[in-house]
C-alpha cells in the first residue's frame, strides 16, 4: 500500500485563507482589527526565526502583529509587568509568550500570567482545565492543527483507537484530549510504555511528538492506519549538511499506512495557522462575535 500524504502546507494555507476572511468581515462589520502580542526573551535563534514568521504571517493574515523582544536578563518582574500591560491593552486579544525562557525565569508563572482569554497558546493552568473537563478552551495551536488534519481527512474520529507518543502538556496531552473529545479510544504512550510496537499496531491513528528522529520504524504500523507526525528533527546528512525528520520513519511507515504527514510540509505549517485562527476566535469570544467556523476544537 502506498500512503496518500496528508499535505499540511496546503491546508494551512486553506486556514490562513479562512483567518483572513474572517478578520475582514470582523474589521468591516464591528471595526476592531484583531490583534496577536508576541514575546521574545533572549536571543535563541531558533525561537527569532519562529517570532519572525509568527509576526510575517500575522499581518499577512490583516492582523495586528506586537513583537516586544526583551533581552536574556529581563527580569520576572520586568516580564510580568510587560505581560500585565498586554493583558489590559484593548488592542491585543492574543498574547503568546516564545518558549523556552532563559533558566531565571519560571515558566508556568509567567504563563499563568497571561489573562486566559488571551492565551492563543492555550498553556495557562486555566485552558488546560477547560479542555481536560470538554469545555470552551484555548487549544493549544499543534495540536489544534493535527486534529483539523485528522477531521478534514477522516470526518468522524469516534471510535477510532488512537495512540499517542509523548505526555508532554504542549502536544501529548492535549492531543489525547481532544481525540478523547471526538470519542476516540486513546492510549498515551511514553518513555516507560511497555512493547511500544504492540501499542502502536493497535492503532488506527497515531500521533508521534517524542523528539526522536525516525523513531517509529513501518512495521510498528497497522496496515491503513493514518500517521501524524510532530516531530521536528534535524539530523546530519552523510554528504554533508543537515535534513529535518520527523519521529517516524517516512520511507517505511509510506509504504503501510493509509495516510501520512511528510516532514516538512505536515503538523509544522499546521502549527502557525492555527495560532492565527486562535487569535481570531480570542478577539471574537472577547467581543462577543461570531466565531469563525471550524477553525478550533
Ligand atoms: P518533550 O520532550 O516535551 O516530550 C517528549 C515525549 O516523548 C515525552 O513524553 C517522553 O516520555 C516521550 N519519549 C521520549 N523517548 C521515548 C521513547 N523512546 N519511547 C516513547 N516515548 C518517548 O517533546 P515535545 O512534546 O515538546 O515535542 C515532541 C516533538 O515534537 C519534538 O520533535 C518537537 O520538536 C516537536 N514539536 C513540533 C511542533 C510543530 O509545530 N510541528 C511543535 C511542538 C513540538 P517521558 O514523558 O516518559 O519522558
Amino acid at each position: 500500500m502506498s500512503a496518500q500524504i496528508i499535505d499540511g502546507k496546503a491546508f494551512a494555507a486553506k486556514v490562513r485563507g479562512q483567518v483572513a476572511e474572517h478578520v475582514t468581515r470582523i474589521k468591516e462589520e464591528n471595526g476592531i482589527t484583531p490583534g496577536l502580542a508576541v514575546v521574545l526573551v533572549g536571543e535563541d535563534p531558533a525561537s527569532q526565526v519562529y517570532v519572525r514568521s509568527k509576526g510575517k504571517q500575522t499581518v499577512e493574515a490583516g492582523m495586528n502583529s506586537y513583537e516586544h523582544k526583551l533581552d536574556a536578563d529581563t527580569s520576572q518582574d520586568d516580564l510580568l509587568k510587560l505581560i500585565a500591560d498586554l493583558n489590559a491593552d484593548k488592542d491585543v486579544h492574543g498574547i503568546l509568550v516564545q518558549l523556552p525562557l532563559p533558566k531565571h525565569l519560571n515558566e508556568d508563572l509567567v504563563i499563568n500570567s497571561i489573562a486566559p482569554e488571551k492565551d492563543v497558546d492555550g498553556f495557562h493552568i486555566s485552558n488546560v482545565g477547560l479542555l481536560g473537563t470538554g469545555q470552551k478552551s484555548m487549544v493549544p495551536c499543534t495540536p489544534l492543527g493535527c486534529l483539523m488534519m485528522l477531521r478534514d481527512y477522516h470526518g468522524s474520529l469516534s471510535g477510532m483507537n488512537a495512540v499517542v507518543i509523548g505526555r508532554s502538556n504542549i502536544v501529548g496531552k492535549p492531543m489525547a484530549q481532544l481525540l478523547l473529545g471526538d470519542s476516540c479510544t486513546v492510549t498515551i504512550a511514553h518513555s516507560r510504555t511497555k512493547d511500544l510496537p504492540a501499542v502502536v499496531r493497535g492503532a488506527d491513528i497515531v500521533v508521534a511528538a517524542v523528539g526522536r528522529p525516525e523513531m517509529v520504524p513501518g512495521d510498528w504500523i497497522k496496515p491503513g492506519a493514518t500517521v501524524i507526525d510532530v516531530g521536528i528533527n534535524r539530523i546530519d546528512k552523510p554528504e554533508g549538511g543537515t535534513r529535518l525528520v520527523g519521529d517516524v520513519d517516512y520511507a517505511s511507515c509510506a509504504e503501510v499506512a493509509g495516510a501520512v504527514t511528510p516532514v516538512p510540509g505536515g503538523v509544522g505549517p499546521m502549527t502557525i495557522a492555527c495560532l492565527l485562527a486562535n487569535t481570531v476566535t480570542a478577539c471574537c469570544r472577547i467581543h462577543g462575535l461570531v466565531e469563525p467556523e471550524g477553525l478550533t476544537a
